[in-house]
């Protein structure tokens, strides 16, 4: 049986480059499942990893995958993993579970030994993947396979920062880069967990789609002095409970600092680039008590009680349906930043049931609905 698989080179010019092949099914160990993808996000990271900017990768990239369990390695029965199962494929494929990082309570997404989707084993931009059993996601029923993609890595990345950044329901928390991928997730999450949130973006069309997911109040960058004094008069001179930097920007978290209240969190999630450093003193946080910490996706749990958020209709994810052959296109638009809020509109393409292998972007906003050539997936 032929599979097919989307696989990337990298150009000249550096910008990625996919193109789709037919191949044999993935070998199956015998505690392996094999599961044939319905959907797979496109994270920004898949297209760094593309670009070469990330190191070596795998050929075929992709880690928001969902799909079924159709084939069981010869040491599992059905008593295990049901075919037929729904399961998501998200970046952390497999876990050592003995390293230091294991063997520390909540450690495993710091797996020092983990396997990462498209960077050490082959990514969900195909038609088939496998998985081993014993770090096997295993999903309900209820939400469609496309907007529970982008759960797989945004989505659980801001729940799992949001779940960790110690404020409690009424308190005030911070997204900056609210209008982004992730933090559009977080302003719906926030709101879900009972927070009070405040969105800063750049640029006023930001706006009314953060106030439309939730958020109390919007700050816009380009627009305002000073953004700390804002956040201070928003919280009754308080400061926030928690900032969450989304932003890969050094100077988004420079200007977190000071809007922190007593005792406040400020959790690392965006990564800026290597040159853009953060400076303070320490008396700042001797005298406000105040602790950054730092979140990496989630566990297997953490997306169970993210995707549960979906199923009680409290997060929504905006989606985008696409095909594989047009991954090179939309890796060019992640890559030159054309991708934007302002073109969000979901396609009738959503309700068609017979995609196979299509593409939805996680951070989506383009309006990307061509057909799916059926022909192409045919065995
Ligand atoms: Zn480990």
């Amino acid at each position: 049986m032929e599979a097919l698989n989307t696989n990337h080179e990298q150009r000249e010019d550096g910008k990625p480059q996919f193109a789709i092949e037919h191949g044999s099914l993935p070998k199956l160990g015998s505690e392996d499942v094999l599961v044939r993808l319905t959907v797979t996000g496109v994270c920004g990271t898949d297209i760094a990893l593309a670009s070469g900017e990330l190191g070596p990768t795998c050929r075929i990239l992709g880690h928001e995958g969902v799909g079924r369990a159709v084939q069981l390695g010869s040491g599992l029965t059905e008593s295990h993993v049901k075919l037929g199962q729904r399961v998501g494929v998200a970046w952390q494929r497999d876990i050592c579970g003995t390293c230091a990082m294991c063997l520390s309570d909540g450690g495993e997404t710091r797996c020092l030994q983990q396997l990462q989707s498209g960077r050490k084993v082959d990514g969900t931009f195909a038609e088939y993947t496998v998985v081993p059993f014993r770090y096997l996601t295993v999903l309900p029923e209820g939400p469609e396979d496309q907007l529970i993609a982008p759960i797989l890595c945004g989505g659980v990345t801001i729940y799992k920062a949001l779940k960790i950044c110690g404020a409690t329901a009424g308190q005030w928390v911070v997204i900056s880069g609210a209008g982004g991928g992730v933090g559009a997730l977080g302003i719906q999450y926030s709101k879900a967990m009972g927070f009070r949130t405040i969105a800063i973006d750049a640029g006023k069309e930001k706006e009314q789609y953060c106030y439309d997911l939730g958020a109390e109040v919007y700050i816009d960058v380009t627009t305002t002095k000073d953004v700390s004094a804002i956040v201070r008069k928003k919280t009754g001179s308080l400061g926030a409970t928690a900032v969450l930097v989304t932003a890969g920007s050094g100077r988004a978290y420079q200007d977190s600092l000071t809007m922190l209240g007593p005792f406040g969190t400020l959790v690392c999630i965006g990564i800026p680039p290597p040159t853009q450093l953060v400076n303070f003193h320490p008396l700042q946080f001797i005298d406000m008590g105040i602790r950054i910490i730092g979140s990496a996706v989630g566990t297997r749990l953490d997306i169970l009680e993210a995707v549960s958020f979906l199923q009680r209709g409290l997060v929504t994810p905006v989606v985008q349906m696409t095909t594989l052959e047009d991954l090179s296109e939309v890796g060019r638009q992640i890559s030159e930043g054309k991708v934007s809020n302002a073109n969000s509109q979901t396609g009738d393409v959503l309700t068609q049931n017979r995609q196979l292998a299509s593409l939805l972007f996680d951070f989506v906003k383009t309006g990307f609905a061509p057909p799916v050539s059926e022909a192409v997936f045919s065995k």
